[in-house]
């Protein structure tokens, strides 16, 4: 097991009718309140009323308008508007793309420099930010309540990750798993994918050690999302599948299963960053397109973690198989699995015209040295994995 510190200060609120507690919770906090949000759900199914509701005393500084994925642009604008009107407290209503841009903006806007500066530079963390809130609306990326976030540069095709470290951890979040209830069974689907990718980066690093604790842990949330998943799509209201992906996608990216692990190099999420970057794809069902070959390809390399896989997430009888073959049965049950949940499974249904495509993502993600020999991966290999899925 790898050395390790577990630190994760984020209040998490979860229930029904959570938000009803937002009120209190922001007593001690300043007066003028950035309340960040997308493209206008939470309009439409009555989340932002129940909100500014709450946010009754507080001077409320609107700023809807985040787009899925978020540009570097977008980001930089509302860190100005964030100095200009003297934002003390930033409250994200909305799902990964929103709750991101809520530590980005409240990271950058105590920044001196350019925010760009945290992704430039893998090393450079935020050593402060203004007091972040979550009110998480679509499970699956975990953000609200981890200290990571992603943003989306469209100009030179780049879309990176960066964990920000200890000051960017919300100080709470507001998890009702009844405001999910209107999320589509696309968006549902991409979420819960997103959950499964996050587990998986970890489950299958340091394969060779025996570590019961996490790997029981990871294959529960996996296990978890196969079943309620499909519930979920099925009953849009049915509360308790709904809660279990909420938790479930908090689980995968929050700590504790992942501690002693490390996670490789998240070549499927850097696999995955380079579509939503030039198709603008739903990141979660970008993942189920790449996933699969990924794993196949890493199959090869250490088969008995994916006979693990296999036999304890899916419970197949892998009697008198290699390991490599009852590995490929596993991963086999999962692309079944992301067929029956409506996700896409090539690059053309997410938005590829030409095969020349694949060339372009793979030299792209090479030259944006965002793949090392390290993993085993190179040009070959990435373009071998895109082209088995165009
Ligand atoms: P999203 O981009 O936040 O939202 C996708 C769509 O779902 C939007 O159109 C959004 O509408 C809609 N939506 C959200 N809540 C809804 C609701 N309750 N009812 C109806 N529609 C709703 O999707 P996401 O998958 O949660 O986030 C993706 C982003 O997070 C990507 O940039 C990804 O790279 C990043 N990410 C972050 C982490 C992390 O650890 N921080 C991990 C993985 C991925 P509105 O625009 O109206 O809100
Ligand atoms: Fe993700």
């Amino acid at each position: 097991m790898l050395d390790f510190e577990y630190y994760n200060p984020t209040r998490i609120i979860f229930g029904r009718e959570s938000i009803a507690k937002i009120h209190s919770l922001l007593e001690n906090y300043g007066e003028n309140i950035m309340l960040l949000y997308g493209g206008g759900s939470i309009k439409k199914n009555g989340i932002f009323d129940k909100v500014m509701e709450q946010l009754r005393d507080k001077n409320v500084i609107e700023m809807g308008g985040i787009e899925p994925n978020p540009t570097i642009e977008t980001i930089r604008r509302y860190i100005q508007k964030c100095r200009e009107e003297k934002v003390e407290f930033i409250l994200g209503v909305g799902g990964g793309s929103v709750m991101d841009s809520a530590k980005m903006i409240g990271a950058g806007a105590v920044y001196d420099g350019d925010v760009w500066d945290f992704f430039k530079n893998h090393d450079q963390l935020p050593e402060a930010m203004l007091p972040v809130a979550t009110v998480v609306t679509l499970a699956g990326t975990g953000s609200e309540a981890n200290q990571n976030f992603v943003v989306t540069n469209p100009d030179t095709c780049e879309k990176i990750g960066k964990n920000g470290g200890p000051a960017c951890f919300p100080e709470f979040a507001v998890c009702d798993p009844q405001l999910t209830f209107t999320v589509n069974a696309y968006q549902t689907a991409s979420g819960a994918f997103d959950t499964i990718a996050h587990v998986f980066e970890h489950y299958f690093a340091e394969a060779d050690q025996y570590m019961p604790v996490q790997d029981g842990m990871q294959e529960a949330v996996i296990r978890a999302v196969i079943t309620e998943l499909p519930r979920a799509i099925k009953e849009p209201d049915n509360y308790e599948a709904r809660a279990n992906l909420m938790w479930a996608a908090q689980q995968a990216l929050f700590g504790i299963a992942d501690m002693g692990k490390g996670h490789g190099e998240r070549v499927e999420h850097k696999m995955e960053h380079i579509l939503s970057a030039r198709y603008n794809c739903a990141h979660g069902a970008g993942l189920a397109v790449v996933v699969p070959p990924f794993r196949k390809h890493m199959c090869r390399l250490n088969p008995a973690k994916y006979r693990q896989f296999a036999e304890n997430v899916f419970h197949i009888d892998c009697t008198g198989l290699s390991d490599y073959e009852a590995g490929m049965k596993g991963i086999t049950a999962l692309e079944d699995f992301i067929k029956s949940v409506g996700l896409p499974a090539s690059l053309r249904e997410i938005g590829a015209e030409s095969e020349s495509d694949v060339d372009f993502l793979a030299e792209e993600l090479v030259r944006q040295g965002r793949v090392t020999k390290g993993t085993g991966i190179g040009l070959k290999e990435l373009k071998e994995m895109y082209a088995s899925v165009y």
